[in-house]
């Protein structure tokens, strides 16, 4: 196919072609009578399009190849696949792996102890498409279709980002295969996005509804299928080459060359992807990619295997529908039904009472499953978190058959109910108005998903679930002393007084002293012994010292996590200080309370969420045991020396005009001081802009020094 016959009269050729595809179109669309062939119409076709690339300036503002197939209404022009697109067999077990590659050496006449390298790869479940390149230039995209003949999709496709329209040192003609996809992230974006249209259509009273795509292979076959190709511009597709079909030149002397010839040309290909010998590497490349799928960011539905050498590839050939020198071996699917046998409901540290589903075992993408999350009530009656419909409004109820999937986490979820095998007696699943643990009343505040045990700290599982939170990596890490070891020790009473050994975070500190009070050596429990024993105390010991940011957040008040904790320890320094202040904002001290509001923006929810927490009484018991057991380092201590106001209490009162008041906190508290709203007479500095008015008054009554922002910036530049 030689088509740079014209290089010397560029104008002219694009005027002949132009002028010959638009008879030959309005021929081929009104007249029902074609004056060329598909083929010839084809490949004039693509001669224009690359000329077109090459010289723009040349090119008609009518050009026949700007339009698809002259007449959208009829959909997208057919061509014809210069060499077939063929689809590959598949295996679904490791037998079938072992099979295909006796089959091949039967073939070949190779030795049983013949090692033949393969190729393997993950294979993308997205649409297959092939890239026509003339002298490195994309000239055509097409879908599969059936195989020899598929659709032009060339200016959609050349809306996605990822595929080059251009390659550097690419042969004369050459055709690439690869997979048109939609990342997880951006399908769920899209679906975002649909959701909104959908509500404005709604509101609209419009009848023809947009509709939520059902995966993201879904999606890409239909943004890639857009009539308009802005449409598709919009969509985020993604695109990766696995393969080629015909090309003038070779790309290398095996797959695993030509594909990094590809890739230098500035193809993007399937990254991953292995080098195997024999069929034990197939399974074990297989097995890996079981256990990665779920964290990978598109889906894959399989994996593929290729004979690396292209001359054996030559050899093997293909059968009428498949290539012998490949095979596609299945992932077990990530859509599985199955049986809804009971909800149960389980209650976390902060109360929160969670419904999960006890399945009927079932394999989902490679994994067992047996329990599902069912969220919360609105989850199980249909309702999303804005209160709309999921599931075509189908609620879940006990005895259901059930759609579960595992995609993006690990975290199995329940996608569909099938209505028609629902059990006629099935009843509505009543949410429990109490706690199952504990028995008191479980609430669910106006506007909340989630019900909540009223008991806090007289709740168990509540307890045990701050216990194994103090203990974990999100608390204050112990090693060796995990979620299952503190529900052994939660568990286990002493003897005497009936007591828990650990029923309180200070516990933890306290077990090898009460264990030795009440003679009970733990080395001789079964599964420990002395050397797991000295191993744990020695962990409890090294956890004595301890930041007070860390306890903060190891000890669980509803709403402070590791950064609030952070701040709030930043701020008061000490246990003793910011115990005084929490105290004092509970008693209605205002200046106490709009403290512990203001700090880094904390804000009226979690202020009052620590408040009320220091007001618990189980709480108070709790930390009075604890605090003398702990030692707390002092972050600050080395920031004390090297900066002006380390240590020191500061007031911004009035307008700053070089920084908003949040920057000037955030940044006086990064040099270790500490940031209050109110003056009092613990105020060492006040920096007052404009308008200060009251604050300064106040100040100059106190004799605390007064500074402009200008000085305060010089003092800390
Ligand atoms: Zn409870």
């Amino acid at each position: 196919m030689k088509l740079t016959n014209t290089e010397n009269d560029p104008k002219e050729r694009i005027d002949e072609l132009t002028l010959k595809l638009t008879e030959a179109n309005s021929a081929y669309h009104t007249d029902d009578a074609p004056i060329m062939s598909d083929y010839e119409f084809d490949q004039q076709r693509l001669e224009l399009i690359k000329l077109e690339n090459l010289y723009p300036q040349f090119k008609h503002e009518n050009s026949p190849t700007g339009k698809v197939g002259g007449d959208t209404a009829r959909g997208f022009r057919k061509v014809k696949h210069a060499q077939v697109m063929l689809s590959l067999d598949n295996a679904f077990n490791n037998e079938d792996i072992e099979e295909f590659e006796k089959r091949i050496k039967r073939f070949l006449g190779l030795d049983d102890d013949y090692a033949i390298t393969y190729v393997a790869e993950t294979k993308l479940d997205g649409l297959a498409i092939s890239l026509t390149y003339l002298d490195g230039i994309l000239v055509q995209a097409a879908t599969r279709g059936g195989g020899d003949i598929g659709e032009d999709v060339t200016e959609n496709v050349s809306t996605i980002k990822s595929i080059p329209k251009r390659l550097e040192g690419s042969p004369e003609v050459m055709e690439i295969r690869g997979e048109v996809f939609m990342e997880k992230a951006d399908f769920e974006q899209l679906n975002q996005a649909q959701k909104v249209l959908i509500g404005k259509a709604k509101k609209e009273g419009k009848k023809n509804l947009p509709k939520l795509y059902l995966n993201p292979r879904n999606a890409a076959a239909g943004s890639l299928r857009q009539l308009d190709p802005e449409i598709t511009r919009s969509r985020n597709l993604s695109f990766l080459a696995h393969g080629w079909g015909k090309v003038s030149a070779p790309l290398g002397n095996n797959i695993w060359e030509a594909i990094n010839q590809l890739n230098s040309m500035g193809m993007p290909v399937i990254e991953d992807r292995e080098l195997c010998k024999g069929s034990s590497d197939l399974i074990s490349y297989y097995n890996n990619v079981l256990v990665k799928r779920a964290d990978l960011p598109f889906d894959i539905d399989g994996v593929v295997y290729k004979v690396n050498d292209l001359g054996l590839q030559e050899r093997l050939g293909s059968s009428s529908t498949s290539p012998r020198w490949a095979i596609a071996y299945k992932l077990p699917p990530e859509k599985v039904w199955t049986t809804l046998q009971d909800i149960e409901i389980h209650v976390g540290r902060t109360g929160a009472l969670s419904p999960v589903g006890k399945l009927k075992e079932v394999s989902v993408g490679g994994v067992k499953v047996s329990s599902v999350t069912l969220h919360n009530e609105d989850f199980i009656n249909a309702l999303d978190s804005r209160g709309e419909t999921i599931r075509d409004g189908k609620e879940i109820k006990i005895g259901d058959t059930v759609e579960v999937y595992r995609s993006g986490d690990v975290i199995p979820r329940i996608s569909d109910v099938d209505l028609t095998k629902r059990p006629e007696d099935s009843k509505s699943f009543v949410f429990p108005k109490n706690c199952p643990v504990c028995g008191n009343v479980a609430v669910r505040p106006e506007g909340d998903a989630i019900h909540r045990c009223t008991a806090e700290y007289e709740c168990e599982a509540q307890v045990l679930g701050k216990l194994q939170y103090f203990v974990s990596i999100d608390g204050l890490n112990f090693d060796g002393l995990g979620i299952k070891m503190i529900k052994q020790f939660y568990d286990r009473k002493f003897p005497d007084t009936g007591e828990r050994w650990i029923e309180s975070p200070g516990d933890i500190f306290l077990l090898e002293e009460n264990l030795k009070a009440k003679n009970i050596n733990l080395a001789e429990e079964e599964n420990w012994g002395e050397r797991s024993v000295q191993e744990l105390f020695s962990e409890i010991e090294r956890k004595k010292t301890v930041s007070l940011a860390k306890l903060l957040t190891a000890i669980g008040i509803r709403h402070l996590g590791s950064k609030n904790s952070q701040l709030v320890a930043d701020h008061y320094q000490t246990w003793e200080n910011f115990k005084l202040a929490v105290d004092k904002a509970a008693e209605e001290d205002e200046e106490a309370r709009e403290d512990l509001i203001s700090i880094g923006g904390l804000g009226e929810v979690i202020a009052n969420s620590v408040i009320d927490t220091f007001q618990n009484r189980v709480f108070n018991e709790w930390i009075a045991k604890l605090i003398p057991e702990l030692k707390f380092t002092n972050p600050q201590s080395d920031l004390a020396e090297s900066t002006p106001v380390s240590g020191k209490s500061l007031v911004f009162t009035g307008k700053l005009e070089q920084m908003t008041r949040k920057e000037a906190q955030v940044k006086a508290e990064s040099l270790g001081a500490r940031v209050y709203s109110a003056v009092s007479k613990n105020i060492d500095l006040v920096i007052a802009g404009p308008g200060s008015g009251s604050k300064s008054k106040k100040a100059n009554e106190l004799g605390i020094k007064i500074i402009s922002e200008q000085e305060w910036l010089d003092l800390i530049s």
